[in-house]
């Protein structure tokens, strides 16, 4: 292992069921946290992490969300009260970060037609996302931050979420995606599926990403199916070539269906769901009909299929 990778420390926890990381740059006895768990993830993992190698909460300077979601801003507001880090976001996903109830709203209540939010679920989802805390300072593409010897670009990788970064040190060649590159899809579900609500978006990442000189990369979930969450040299290149045809094969996926006639989101995503290997009988959740409406958008707005009241069609 390279001095750099020393450096570079990577925290590990569970969430429901994902593994999940959270990492730490470490200079003079500083540190700079690239994402902060969902709400219980600081006290119990990170903070006895970061005292192993000697870092005291006020050590923590410099706090950086990839992006919104809860497993990745959900301890903000326990490590800015600990700490007072300078919390960092990028300017698409701060309304996210700093108003729990949009976040939620946006995210969930557009498939409300399809799926029952019940109690537990929105119980469980204020919990893991904990208490609202202003981001310090907005970011955007092209910003750097500088720490110790890292420098720190941010690229603007949306298509997970609107404000999703990656963090490129082109010194060092290392770069963190957190979850702007999902591969096949998180490992730890029974049937892996990408997680993104915009094609074109998400395709232009992958793009930008792979014409960056990358020796390390650092991701914030095992994505299949290299099910692991650092990279290296060819597995990099790999896991964004089928992240690229995984979006593909669902593009088409699709389509195929509208050939059968008009059909509704929760037609086109049970759909997808059999055609990934999944049952008839497991219900619709977000993420599935988020994936399957993502894809609608985009061929909606390449003039393939067009919506009709609920339904979306081929266009002939
Ligand atoms: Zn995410």
């Amino acid at each position: 292992m390279s001095k750099e990778m020393e450096e570079i420390g990577r925290i590990w926890f569970p969430f429901h069921g994902a593994d999940t990381y959270v990492y730490s740059l470490f200079s003079n006895n500083k540190c700079l946290l690239i994402d902060s768990g969902n709400s219980e993830a600081p006290k119990k993992y990170i903070l006895p992490s970061l005292r192993k190698n000697g870092i005291e909460p006020n050590n923590i300077k410099f706090l950086i969300n990839t992006h919104a979601h809860i497993d990745h801003s959900g301890g903000n507001f326990f490590i800015k009260k600990i700490s007072g880090a300078l919390i960092m976001a990028h300017e698409l996903d701060v309304h996210w970060i700093e108003d729990h109830n949009e976040q939620f709203r946006d995210r969930f209540q557009p498939y409300k037609k399809f799926y029952l939010i019940t109690k537990e679920m929105k119980k469980a989802y204020f919990k893991d996302i904990g208490r609202e805390v202003k981001v310090d300072r907005v970011l955007k593409e092209g910003d750097v931050v500088n720490f110790g010897d890292y420098t720190l670009k941010v690229i603007h990788t949306p298509g997970h979420s609107p404000g999703s970064i990656s963090l490129y040190d082109e010194d060092k060649k290392i770069l963190f995606t957190s979850d702007a590159v999902q591969g096949r899809g998180p490992s730890h579900q029974t049937i892996p599926l990408p997680l993104y609500e915009n094609v074109k978006d998400y395709l232009n990442t992958l793009d930008k990403l792979s014409k960056l000189n990358v020796q390390t990369l650092f991701t914030a979930h095992h994505f299949a199916p290299l099910n692991k969450s650092i990279l290296n040299g060819a597995e990099i290149k790999q896991l964004l070539n089928v992240s690229k045809n995984i979006v593909k094969k669902i593009d088409i996926i699709v389509y195929e269906f509208l050939d059968k006639g008009p059909k509704n989101l929760g037609e086109v995503a049970k759909y997808l769901w059999i055609k990934m290997g999944g049952n008839w009988q497991t219900p619709l959740n977000p993420h599935l009909l988020r994936l399957a409406r993502a894809h609608l958008n985009n061929l909606e707005e390449k003039g393939l299929i067009a919506k009709e009241k609920e339904r979306w069609v081929r266009e002939k």
